[in-house]
Parts: structure tokens; sequence; C-alpha cells
């Protein structure tokens, strides 16, 4: 079935007389008739719900909903974006070991890669993402094992050439991950260029509409973890089932499961029912959502592109941008809303232009329904220097536009009568 048809039916299926809505199985637990069924629950040759931290049949839907969008074998929500992240990483990486990953990837993820997992034990090395495959290959060491990229970055909007990536991972028996958030899969789906796995931070365009924390992973099957013959976690037995190996019980699905049964059983960073449910019903709209946010953005991308007190855009959906060709091949539909540009002169401009904004709100947050508006120099990245800022592609200017669904005639009018008043 196509996208839009998955994005209502795919997960849940109602009996006769059963809900038509996706129900909340608002419990931590479940009943079982007898001590054998549990045990085989423990021994995992059975497969219901019995715990929410390792599953729960709302958010089981969700999952199966995701996988399908994706073309995945399987899913597993987390408790936000970070968590999926960190999981996707720990599920096939241990302490002595090293991750390659693009250097334009979420700030969140730089800080988790390069200060908590360092930490850890595990290494990383950033790499330019634009550099020639010959270049990239000089990162990869004989403990790596994955390499790490973002669709379209947050908040740098480069568009990660996704077969470079996976030619790059797969010619070193590695996997690919690929942070999807920004382009989801009705933009963009990674599984159709060589990624392995796939990650998101549902808390953005997913869900939509701002009410749910939530990350997901999604695992493609396709990766041979056996061949690879590096990673020993899923191909040699794990004491705590009984020396079960994953690859061997669940094949195509050892990736994911182990990220169940093993890494969410020991963590337990699990999105609840609740949100499971919010997060399904931001789904269900996410493709007429996501094209209307992407063709607002085209326009108002085209309209901040004449105006003359701007630097700068970035917005891989502009004939003019770095990236429009890798968007042409990988994001045919659209770019999604979110676009970086700077204001000439500086913070004080950049922020008297926020500060003049009626309907576009100032917000730490992307990809909502309603237009919003940040100024790193002012807020996220505020204790930098001008210096600094620019060392780290920020300058002092800049600000981070999501596009809403606003009608675009009124969003860009909000952004003239802002401009405007700074030349007042
Ligand atoms: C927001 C974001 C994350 C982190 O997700 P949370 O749900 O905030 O934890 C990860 N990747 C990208 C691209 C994001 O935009």
């Amino acid at each position: 079935m196509k996208p839009e048809t998955l994005c209502l039916h795919a997960g849940y299926e109602p009996g006769n007389g059963g809900a038509r809505a996706l129900p909340i199985y608002q419990s931590t637990t479940f009943k079982f008739d007898s001590t054998k069924h549990v045990g085989a629950l423990f021994d995992l040759t059975a497969g219901d719900a019995f715990y929410t931290r390792l599953g729960n049949p709302t958010t089981d839907a969700v999952e199966k909903k995701i996988a399908a969008l994706e073309g995945g074998v399987g899913a597993l929500c987390t408790s936000s974006g970070q968590a999926a992240s960190m999981l996707s990483i720990l599920n096939i990486a241990q302490a002595g070991d090293h991750i390659v990953t693009a250097s334009a990837i979420y700030g969140g993820t730089v800080n988790l890669f390069g200060v908590t997992m360092k930490k850890l034990g595990i290494d990383v090395t950033f790499v330019d993402d634009d550099a020639p495959l010959e270049e990239l290959q000089k990162a990869i060491q004989p403990n790596t094992k994955a390499v790490f990229g973002e669709t379209i970055a947050n908040p740098a909007l480069h568009v990660l050439d996704i077969e470079k990536f996976a030619e790059l991972a797969h010619g070193n028996g590695l996997p690919l991950i690929v942070d999807n958030t920004f382009a989801t899969p009705i933009l963009c789906r990674p599984f159709d260029f060589g990624a392995d796995i796939i990650v998101h931070s549902t808390t953005k365009y997913m869900d939509g509409h701002a009410v749910q924390m939530g990350g997901v992973i999604v695992d493609s099957g396709k990766f041979d973890w056996g061949a690879s013959g590096k990673f020993p976690g899923l191909t040699e037995p794990d004491e705590s089932y009984h020396g079960l190996r994953y690859t061997e019980s669940f094949g195509a699905a050892a990736y994911i499961t182990k990220a169940r049964v093993q890494l969410m059983r020991d963590m337990g960073t699990c999105q609840t029912p609740t949100g499971a449910f919010l997060l399904d019903l931001g789904l269900q709209t996410l493709p007429l959502r996501i094209r209307q946010h992407s063709s607002n953005a085209q326009a108002v991308a085209q309209y901040l592109e004449q105006q003359k007190d701007i630097e700068f855009i970035n917005y891989p959906g502009l004939a003019s941008d770095k990236y429009h060709a890798l968007a042409e091949k990988y994001l045919p539909e659209g770019t999604a809303g979110v676009i970086s540009f700077s204001i000439k002169g500086g913070r004080e401009r950049a922020a008297k232009f926020i500060d003049s904004l009626k309907l576009v709100s100032l917000e730490v947050h992307v990809a909502d329904i309603h237009s919003c508006i940040l100024h790193p120099a002012t807020s996220t990245h505020r204790q930098l220097s001008d210096q600094q800022l620019v060392d780290c592609g920020i300058t002092p200017g800049l600000v981070r536009l999501s596009v809403g669904l606003e009608n675009v005639d009124d969003i860009l009018e909000d952004l003239q009568q802002a401009f405007d008043a700074i030349n007042e």
C-alpha cells in the first residue's frame, strides 16, 4: 500500500465491533493464565506484551506503522529522539569501539557522541559529509562499528549523500545509521538508498503538533551481521537469555529484537502508551502536513532570497542552494519546512527582527504545525563570542525558521512587517 494508506491503516486493524481509533492500553502490565506462558515470554519464544517497558499494544501498533512506512522489518519506540540515537549505537558498540559520523548533524547528537559516548569509551570521528569517498575512508578504523548521518541536517540543512555514505559503510562491513527526522519517510526512505538502520525524533514532524516527546529506531533487516563478523553482540550467545544468539533466533530482525529485549530491558527509555497514541494521531496526517510544510517553506525561502536584509539563506529546495542537486535526488517531493538565514547587522538586528514578529512565535522547537523561529546567538549558543559562532557555522545574525501550516500569505506578511520594523 501507498504511504497515505499506511499512515491510516498499518499496525492496527479493528476486529468486528472493535474501536475504530487505536485504543490506549494505559496499563503497565498484562495478565496471564499460566506460569508456562510467562516462562515462554521470558525465554522470548512467546511474543505477547507483558510489561510496558518492553512492549505495549498501543506502542506496538505505532511501531508497526512506522516500520511499514520506512520499509523495515521492525521498529522500537523510545522516550525521545536522543534515546533512539543512543540505543542505535549502544546496540552494536561498546567501550573500545569507534563510530564515524557526518559533522552536519543535530547539536544534541553532537553532544551525545562527542561527550557522553566518549565517557562510555566509544570514540567518534566527525567527518565532512561533503568529502569524497576516498577522504571519508581515512576515518574508518579496525574498531569502527557504525557510520552515521542525517538526511536533512538540523540546523545546517545539508542533504546527506546517502548512497555515498552507504558505500563507505558497506565497503568496510559496517551498517549505515541515518537520522531521518526532518525528511520523514514521506519525503525520503533512506533504506531505498542503502541505509541499514533509521532513527527519528518523533517529537518533530511525525507527531507534528508539539504534544509528544518520542523517538524510534527502525531496522531494515538487510544488514548481514554474521557475514560482517564485527558484531559478536548479535552473533554470539547472550548469557542474559540462556545463551541465545540474536542472528540465529531472530534472523532479519536480530538488531531490533536485541535493542528491545536487551537494551530497553536494561535502560528503560520507553515510550508511554498515551505518547504512542498521540504520535499515531500525528502520523495519520503526516503526508498531508509534510507536503504543505514543504510548499509553504519553498514559497517563504523564495521570498527571503529576494530580501536585501539577508546575508545568506540555506534551504535545499532553492535552485541556488549548495545541496539542491542532492535534494532533487533524495527529496524529489520537497525538502520539509525548516529554513535558516542570516540577517545583516548581527545579533542585535536579528533579535529585533524576531521580537517584531507577531504570528511566527519564538520557541525552542522545530518541525511543528505552528510557524516558529529561534535565534541561536541569543539562545542555544548565547555563551559564544561572534568569532566562536562563525567557527561552528552560525553567524550572529543567523535565525532558524520552521515554517508551519498557517496560510503562507499570512506568514509572508508577518515576515515583511518584521523586515520593515528593523529598517525603521
Ligand atoms: C530534535 C532532534 C533530535 C532529538 O530528539 P528529541 O526528541 O528532542 O530527543 C534528534 N535528531 C534530530 C534531527 C532532531 O531534530
